[in-house]
């Protein structure tokens, strides 16, 4: 095949249906060692983005990588298809209310949307080349697999069941964080914190001597649910307010004024009041001080009866009316502009409230120490980004609330008798939907009552996703494969992710097997648009990776991702423009593999090789060294750089310009082009197949049309395969400086690069003169290189 001038990413679609044709990346057992990828499933309702396409181009290098090292390399595509984010869809784009729709056509619209879209989902990989172990859904080992699927959905159930059996889970109404825009609980992983311009209000409290005592607060709309003011032990200026009682504006109900380390002498006046619930601090200085809570607002996020005139009002209109009663009624002292951390809801950015809700809980606060210690058996790359998930376990102090009042996802498996109350929990081994199905006993075992309420609930989706490496390594399938190949080998994810999924997968494979569920973890960071920004539809700045495809093909965009950035570091920065500058490496690459495909022959190991030869091949021997080295710590973007570098800069602008003489010049001996015929396929043969793992295509096209064979069965280069043994690289940096002395000075003289040039070739690379003489056309040798 004679290979073009150009990449034609049209060539792509033809290349990745032959692979698909040869299932070459089919997961089948056998005696080599395995290699596990723990990929995260995307979420499926919207396209797959720039940062997914990123991220899974660059796992993709890793899988590919190890398969050329002969690992036997389990990678299967998961689907995210759980949650929220699909219900508010439907709701949206059916106009359908959750509400008002019975709960069976409800989930029916959920399924169909998503199958819709997990299609998608699904090609867009195709065409980035994604060698994942199938792309086929169903049970063995390495096949696609999506988190709803009855058989994922039974894990998680045996999992609960397991759990619950042994006392780990318990309900208990307490107060959760609670977003009232997606109307759920959240755990403390799903609370972010945002930096908020707010009002901070200082409002007298009477004190029953007659006096005034000023409190500040964000959260004046809460004074109805007042329950104490605090003061800072340390202050001097309130210590004789001790027990006092004060009067709250507004309501007149009387509380204490009490000493608490809670309070902060510099915020505000000093005075705190404590109500129920304006934050976490709040709820435990109510514990410290036994105080009993008011609840104020509803699972609406409304003010609820309990506010008195307030009651019906959106939490930020209650505040603005407050404010105005106190300031007409003479309470509000004065106003200011603060600078306040409010917490938001991960999902929709709404501020949380803290509602008490009867929820199911799992056991975490008692196993952070043992936690940590699995934690420290796992390797971080980058190692400082461990620190995100010690620092989140030491932070907790709650359990997991992993039950949520929504509709599409795993259902909880439990049933109550209805005489009772008696709680049913349901044997393993079947996916169970108690919201429609009779439990599968016939009485209660505790009353003998026949008549039972199904769980209407679903687990929070952290506790199906928090499955995955023990779905894909066979804990439900394959038991042997699984006790052999547990904990998996890799789990690359994002750093925003860490304190869910990272750690609630850290306590599930703890509490499920005690062991840590990864050998590796690769945290990156994120893709943002070329000023840095995030990119969103509101700012206009994103680009669709199926653009990218479209205009430039996936392996411009592959090579992109490797050249640009270390994304264990920083955010890496994406443009169009950026895409097709690096893509100028492919068209290189297609004229120096069709220059040595025109120019030399098939020649096997000479016995005298020129020393030009023995010098890229030296050169080749370390690239080869310290590419392996930086990919066995994942660092697939400075290697790539590397090989880059190499063939371009090196390869082709030096030495493949030293050796045209010998090839092309009647003078130079038989053994002489052997020498450079062998060498130069030697150092294409290893440069492609060091760089297939990162762009598949185009090393594939080459490897078969210039060495007949497929470039992804073969092996990856070790050093020993090049056959050089004398340290010759002291001279690199002279070659390079020399020839470039040469070309600058020919082009300062108005020389063309073939005309002749009187000079002499330096001392120190006298050895390689023969080579440099004819290469630049040299008539004096004798003349002194003025350097
Ligand atoms: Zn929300
Ligand atoms: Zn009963």
């Amino acid at each position: 095949m004679s290979i073009p001038t150009r990449w034609n990413p049209d060539i792509e679609k033809e290349i990745t249906r032959e692979w698909e044709e040869q299932k070459l990346y089919r997961f089948v057992k056998d005696s080599r060692p395995a290699y596990i990828i723990d990929t995260p499933p995307p979420y499926v309702n919207s396209p797959v983005h720039i940062g997914h396409a990123y991220t899974y181009v660059y796992m993709d290098s890793i899988a590919r990588y190890k398969r050329m090292n002969g690992y036997n390399v389990l990678f299967p595509l998961g689907l995210d298809r759980n949650g929220l984010p699909i219900e508010v869809q439907v709701e949206k784009e059916l106009k359908l209310s959750v509400r008002n729709t019975p709960r069976e056509i409800f989930v029916q619209k959920c399924r169909e949307k998503l199958d819709e879209y997990s299609e998608a989902s699904s090609s867009s990989f195709r065409l980035l080349g994604i060698s994942f172990s199938s792309y086929e859904k169903g049970y063995v080992l390495g096949d696609m697999y999506e988190t709803d699927d009855p058989d994922f959905r039974r894990l998680t159930q045996d999992i609960f069941i397991d759990l619950y059996n042994r006392g780990l889970v318990y309900e208990s109404e307490k107060v959760s964080n609670y977003c009232p825009d997606c109307r759920i609980s959240l755990s403390d992983a799903e609370v972010e914190y945002e930096e908020e311009v707010t009002g901070l209000y200082y409002i007298k409290f009477r004190l029953e001597d007659g006096s005034d005592a000023v409190v500040a607060t964000t959260r004046p709309e809460l004074l109805k649910a007042c329950k104490a003011i605090i003061y800072n032990p340390e202050d001097e200026r309130y210590r004789n307010l001790n027990g006092k009682k004060a009067k709250v504006p507004l309501f007149d109900h009387e509380i204490p004024v009490l000493p608490h380390p809670y309070a902060k002498q510099d915020f505000g006046t000093g005075l705190v009041m404590i109500c129920s619930y304006g934050d976490r601090g709040d709820m435990m200085v109510f514990k410290d001080l036994g105080l009993t809570p008011t609840f104020l607002i509803d699972e609406n996020g409304l003010m609820n009866e309990n506010a008195g005139k307030y009651s019906g009002l959106k939490v930020r209109e209650a505040r603005k009316k407050i404010v105005e009663d106190l300031r007409n009624a003479g309470y509000l002292v004065k106003e200011e502009r603060i600078k306040h951390e409010t917490p938001i809801c991960w999902r929709s950015k709404t501020p949380i409230e803290f509602i008490p809700r009867k929820e199911l809980y799992l056991k975490q606060v008692e196993f952070r120490d043992e936690l940590k210690k699995l934690a420290e058996q796992m390797k971080f790359y980058a190692p400082e980004s461990a620190e995100l998930l010690f620092r989140w376990i030491d932070s907790l102090t709650d359990d997991w609330v992993i039950s949520r009042r929504r509709y599409y996802g795993t259902e909880i498996p439990l049933w109550y008798c209805k005489s009772c109350g008696y709680v049913y929990v349901p044997p393993k081994g079947k996916y169970y939907v108690p919201w429609k199905e009779k439990p599968p006993v016939e009485k209660c075992p505790r009353c003998g009552g026949t008549e039972f309420v199904g769980e209407t609930r679903i687990f929070d989706t952290w506790f199906d996703s928090s499955n995955t490496p023990l779905y894909i390594s066979g804990y439900s399938h394959d038991k042997e494969f699984f006790e052999q190949n547990y904990p998996v080998s890799l789990r690359p994810q994002g750093k925003e992710i860490v304190r869910s999924w990272l750690y609630f997968t850290l306590l599930k494979s703890y509490l499920v097997t005690g062991k840590p569920p990864f050998k590796d973890v690769w945290i990156h960071m994120h893709v943002v648009d070329e000023k840095g920004y995030k990119m969103s539809k509101s700012l206009g700045n994103v680009i669709d990776p199926m653009e990218v495809i479209k205009r430039y093909g996936a392996e411009a965009f592959r090579t992109w991702v490797f050249l640009e950035g270390d994304i264990t570091k920083d955010d890496v920065k994406c443009s169009y423009g950026r895409i097709e500058s690096a893509s100028k490496f492919l068209t290189k690459l297609l004229n120096i593999s069709r220059f040595t495909q025109l120019n030399s022959k098939e020649a096997s190991l000479p016995e005298n090789m020129s020393l030009s030869d023995r010098w890229i091949l030296w050169e080749l021997k370390s690239l080869v060294k310290s590419v392996r080295e930086l990919n066995d710590s994942y660092y697939f973007n400075k290697s790539f750089t590397k090989i880059r570098d190499f063939t371009w800069f090196l390869f082709a602008d030096h030495y493949l310009e030293m050796v045209k003489p010998r090839i092309y010049n009647p003078e130079y001996s038989e053994e002489e082009k052997q020498s450079a015929y062998f060498t130069m396929r030697k150092v294409l043969d290893v440069v492609i197949r060091l760089m297939s793992p990162y762009i598949p295509f185009i090393t594939y096209y080459l490897y078969k049309s210039i060495y007949g064979k497929n470039v992804h069965l073969s092996s990856y280069p070790e050093e020993s395969e090049v056959p050089v043994t004398e340290d010759l690289s002291a001279y690199t940096e002279r070659i390079v400086e020399f020839n470039h002395y040469v070309w600058n000075t020919k082009k300062s003289m108005g020389l063309s690069l073939k005309d002749p040039i009187d000079l002499k070739v330096p001392e120190d690379l006298k050895l390689f003169e023969k080579d440099l003489i004819a290469m630049h056309n040299i008539k004096s040798p004798e003349k002194d290189l003025k350097a």
